[in-house]
C-alpha cells in the first residue's frame, strides 16, 4: 500500500502541490499521525459492514482510513477547494462519495438513504471542526438518524462536559442532553501535536452510542430541557433560586419551593448534584402543574 496521507511530509507535499492555505475559520487542522487514526477506527467499531459518515474530511487522512476499514463511506466537505485535492488522493478508493455540503444544511437522512444499503449498520466518523462542534452533534442527535454511534475527535474540555457525570466540575445542561440520547465516553486524549496545523485547545475523542429509548420518560421534551438548562443558570444558585427566576412570571417563589417538594427533591441542591431521573421528575412535576 501507497504511503497513507497522515503523515507531517505527505500532508505538506499535497498541500504544496495544490497550494493550499488553511482557513482557520473552517476549523481547519488537518491530522497527521496514521496511529491515531487507527484508533479512532478502532473505538468506533468500524467493519466490512459498516457504512460510515464523515463530517469534514480535509485532505482525506480519515476518510482513506475509513475507505479501508468500512463497505461505504459517505464524506461532507464544506470547501469546495478540498474536492479536487480529496479526489486526488482518495483515487485508489472506488467506495468513498464526497458531498460537497455544509453538514448543518445537509439533508443527511436522505444521502443515508442513497448511498447505504438497507439496514446496513452506519456509524458517524469525525474529526469535528471545532467552531461548530455542539450544533453538529445536537443536529445528529435531535434528527434521530438511524445511526449506531457516533465517534468524534472533540475539544477535550467539550468531549468531558458531554460525558460528565452529576456533581463533576464539567457537568451541565450539555451533558444531560447528549446522555438523554446516548450513552457517552470519552475513549482517547489526544495531543495538539498530531495535527497540522496545531490547535490551541487540547482534543478528546468521544464516543457516542446512541439509545433505541430515552434513559428517562419526560412529558415534554422541551419543556424538560428548557428546565434543566434553567437550573443552571447559574451554577452557584440552587435549584430554589434558578427556578424561582425562571419561572418568575408564573409562579411564586413559594409556589416554586413547593413544586420541588413535591417532586421529592431539596430545593437548597445544586443542578450539578441531580440526576437525570431526578431533572425528569422535577420537570414532569412542573409540566402536570401547568397543565
Ligand atoms: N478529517 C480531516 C482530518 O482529520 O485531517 C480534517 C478535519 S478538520 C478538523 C475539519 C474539516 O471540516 C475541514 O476540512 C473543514 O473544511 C470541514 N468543515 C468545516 N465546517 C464544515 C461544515 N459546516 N460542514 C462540513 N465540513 C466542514
Amino acid at each position: 500500500q501507497e504511503k497513507a496521507i497522515a503523515t507531517p511530509s505527505k500532508t505538506k507535499e499535497i498541500l504544496q502541490k495544490h497550494g493550499f492555505s488553511f482557513k482557520k475559520s473552517l476549523g481547519q487542522n488537518f491530522l497527521i499521525d496514521t496511529q491515531i487514526l487507527k484508533n479512532i477506527i478502532h473505538h468506533a467499531g468500524i467493519d466490512k459492514e459498516t457504512g460510515a459518515i464523515e463530517i469534514g474530511p480535509g485532505m482525506g487522512a480519515l476518510t482513506e482510513q475509513l475507505a479501508i476499514h468500512a463497505d461505504e463511506v459517505v464524506a461532507f466537505e464544506i470547501d469546495q477547494r478540498l474536492v479536487p485535492i480529496l479526489k486526488e488522493t482518495l483515487q485508489g478508493y472506488d467506495n468513498v462519495s464526497i458531498i460537497n455540503k455544509d453538514i448543518l444544511e445537509a439533508d443527511i437522512q436522505k444521502e443515508i438513504e442513497e448511498h447505504f444499503k438497507k439496514g446496513q449498520p452506519v456509524k458517524i466518523v469525525a474529526n469535528l471542526p471545532y467552531y461548530i462542534t455542539t450544533p453538529i452533534l445536537m443536529k445528529l442527535l435531535m434528527e434521530k438518524l438511524p445511526i449506531s454511534s457516533i465517534t468524534v475527535m472533540i475539544q477535550k474540555e467539550v468531549a468531558e462536559r458531554m460525558a460528565a457525570s452529576p456533581s463533576s466540575k464539567s457537568y451541565g445542561s450539555l451533558s444531560i442532553a447528549v446522555q438523554y440520547y446516548t450513552d457517552a465516553k470519552v475513549v482517547m486524549n489526544v495531543p495538539k501535536t498530531v495535527f497540522m496545523p496545531q490547535p490551541n485547545v487540547d482534543s478528546s475523542v468521544l464516543h457516542l452510542t446512541l439509545r433505541e429509548e430515552p434513559p428517562v420518560q419526560v412529558e415534554d421534551e422541551n419543556y424538560f430541557f428548557d428546565l434543566v438548562q434553567a437550573s443552571f443558570a447559574q451554577r452557584r444558585k440552587t435549584l430554589n433560586n434558578n427556578l424561582a427566576r425562571h419561572f418568575a412570571e408564573t409562579y411564586t417563589k413559594q409556589e416554586i419551593a413547593e413544586l420541588i417538594k413535591q417532586a421529592d427533591i431539596e430545593g437548597s441542591r445544586r443542578g450539578e448534584a441531580l440526576s437525570m431521573e431526578e431533572f425528569a421528575r422535577l420537570a414532569n412535576t412542573f409540566y402536570r402543574k401547568g397543565l
